[in-house]
């Protein structure tokens, strides 16, 4: 089971480490406002490394990946996994929050793995673009959950936002509103 889930994403080979990375230009997102994360807030504990390969369940209490992730976005994920489990759908979270060395550790890496800060920017971005550093995005696994919050999401307000990144949500639409439609890859987000 679990390396049929993992087959589509052989090709963007360290995918699942590196997910993740781009948003598209949100609105709401002022300079200086206090995003999760950001400078006027207590320095968190950790760089929001999710060691477990399973991932969190959305009810850990104790992780710096959850509880740095922007409240609606972790409400709205506990709420979507307890409704998975009701579909026999066990749902975890693989990455929320990064901490911007940490998003710069994923970038440079990425940047190695694809041979280009653009090629690599498909998927990961650099700190200061990723919705992961302000804690507006999470990462689902397994793909089953991926997929199912993909189907249902959008009745949480919960989006897939990149076409190739089938894992990545962020909060896009209105609860039961319509997900916009999905960019092809992080760069798109940029511009
Ligand atoms: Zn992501």
């Amino acid at each position: 089971m679990r390396s049929r889930l993992l087959l589509p994403l052989i090709g963007a080979a360290s995918a699942l480490v590196l997910s993740g990375c781009g948003r598209p230009p949100a609105p709401d997102v002022r300079p200086g406002s206090a995003a999760p994360g950001s400078a006027t807030a207590p320095a968190p504990r950790g760089d929001g490394r999710i060691a477990d390969d399973r991932g969190l369940s959305p009810f850990e209490t104790d992780h710096v990946a959850l509880t740095e992730l922007d409240p609606r976005l972790l409400r709205a994920v506990r709420q979507a996994a307890a409704r998975a489990k009701t579909d026999g759908v066990d749902l975890f979270i693989t990455s929320g929050w990064r901490s911007a060395d940490y998003q710069r550790r994923l970038f440079d890496q990425a940047v190695t793995q694809y041979g280009s800060r653009e090629e690599a920017k498909r998927y990961v971005l650099p700190p200061e673009k990723s919705a992961h550093v302000r804690g507006e995005a999470v990462d689902i696994g397994p793909t089953d959950a991926a997929d199912w919050l993909g189907r249902r999401g959008a009745a949480f307000g919960l989006c897939q936002v990149y076409a190739n990144e089938m894992w990545h949500f962020e909060l896009a639409t209105r609860p039961g509103g319509a997900c916009p439609p999905q960019l092809p890859d992080a760069t798109a987000a940029e511009y």
